[in-house]
């Protein structure tokens, strides 16, 4: 038999009504023959809720415990849920994602998976049950509850479907799949119908919140297909689209294919006294447990960014950053700073997708802080109150002609 992994993420389960629902697309994929393993997301904005909660009895809430707080809001949604099909007369079970055997690091806040044992989920899956599993969590080796980084049930998804060797890993949102950009921000954003793992992963890393950046780089290396759909589409709709996120896609080479923009973000800095300005901010990131994004050390000094979702206790880490004799723009600062990305492939290969990147900006009146490119991302640092104007500039220039 066959088994699917489907993931549903907060605003599907936001309410019981909504769960409910989920409830019925679950009974309907049991009747058609699957095994059926569910991961939930916590309800609605409880995450968010929790994490403010924390902040506000202190602004610096020690990890490890906001990873014990955190983890609840999965655990509430899989046991409401489970106890949704039991009414409906389906056979279901839930566990948490120690109980599901997801091993991670001890990284808490942003745990990454090392291992899957999914023993306790294949015996409940050959007794006839459905298993509901709690995402964004794990054990450490030190058997300590760790939580995977802001929207981490993907990641458990995209795992869980690797280790139980499923057939499909459908990931179910408010979205019916990926588009050319965010279409909160850009309502003209193109529907994409298959995409390549780098692009996504490329988005995701780029801040795109439509897939978690780390289930995508899982997913491409265990090759797992992925079909983002929208949970309010009716199962078996013929005209619900869907996206499928797989390797064999190639794009047009030299091609732009998304636009994403990035507020989230802080910018370091630092003066050119090589080399002791750059191992000073990575040994003060590596301490204070804070990932960099494209590190650099040049001549003219040295930078880096952050992005602020994995970090739950900015204001402590950003002092220890100023103390080492960095300059930190945060969306605190009055000259805050975002990220516009146009995400693609070859890109570089000729000069122009950059001179036309530029020139957009230029068009815009936006002069970017900060420019940077590979192959598949060109990304501009501009000032953040023109970044939504820059990517919907951007994305009039290169996805919709
Ligand atoms: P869930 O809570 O179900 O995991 P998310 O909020 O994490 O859902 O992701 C879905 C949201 O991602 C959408 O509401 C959309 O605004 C946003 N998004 C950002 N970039 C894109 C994109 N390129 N394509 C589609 N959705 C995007
Ligand atoms: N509930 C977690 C978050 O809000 C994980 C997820 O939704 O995927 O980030
Ligand atoms: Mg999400």
């Amino acid at each position: 038999m066959s088994v699917i992994v489907q993931k549903y993420g907060g605003s599907s389960v936001a309410d019981l009504t909504r769960i409910g629902r989920v409830a019925d697309r679950v009974v309907a994929a049991r009747a058609e023959g699957h095994q059926v393993v569910v991961v939930v997301s916590a309800m609605g904005k409880t995450t968010d809720e929790l994490l403010a909660m924390a902040r506000d009895v202190s602004a610096t809430p020690p990890r490890r415990e906001l990873d014990m707080l955190l983890s609840v809001g999965e655990r509430i949604t899989m046991a409401l849920l489970a106890i949704a099909l039991q009414q409906r007369g389906e056979d279901a079970i839930s566990f948490t994602g120690s109980q599901s055997g997801i091993l991670t690091n001890d990284r808490h806040f942003d745990a990454r998976i090392i291992e899957v044992r999914p023993y306790r989920i294949e015996d409940e899956l050959a007794r006839g049950r459905v298993v509901i599993v709690a995402g964004y969590q794990g054990m450490s080796y030190r058997r300590e509850i760790t939580t995977l980084g802001r929207g981490g049930s993907d990641t458990t998804a995209v795992a869980l479907a690797a280790a139980l060797h499923a057939d499909r890993c459908e990931i179910y949102s408010d979205v019916d799949g990926v588009y050319t950009a965010d279409p909160r921000v850009v309502p003209e954003a193109r529907h994409l119908s298959a995409l390549g793992y780098t692009e996504l992963q490329e988005m995701a890393e780029s801040g795109a919140k439509v897939l978690n950046a780390e289930a995508v780089a899982f997913a491409r290396r265990e090759r797992i297909q992925i079909h983002a759909r929208r949970t309010d589409d009716a199962p078996g709709d013929a005209a619900a689209r869907e996206t499928v996120v797989r390797a064999e896609v190639s794009p047009a080479p030299r091609r732009v294919r998304a636009v994403v923009g990035d507020a989230h973000v802080a910018w370091l800095r630092g003066p050119a006294d090589l080399p002791t300005a750059f191992d000073s901010m990575l040994a003060v990131a590596d301490r204070e447990g804070v990932p960099l994004r494209a590190a650099e050390w040049t001549s003219a000094g040295v930078s880096a960014w952050v992005s602020l979702p994995r970090v739950p206790d900015w204001e402590r880490v950003a002092a220890a950053l100023s103390a080492a004799g960095l300059t930190v723009l945060d969306p605190r600062s009055a000259d805050a700073v975002a990220c516009v990305s146009v995400v693609g492939d070859g890109l570089t290969e000729e000069g122009s997708v950059l001179r036309d990147v530029l020139a957009v900006a230029g068009v815009e009146g936006c002069t970017p802080r900060a420019v940077s490119s590979s192959a598949f991302r060109i990304t501009l640092a501009v000032s953040r109150g023109a970044a939504d104007g820059l990517t919907r500039a951007l994305h009039r220039r290169f996805c919709e002609s």
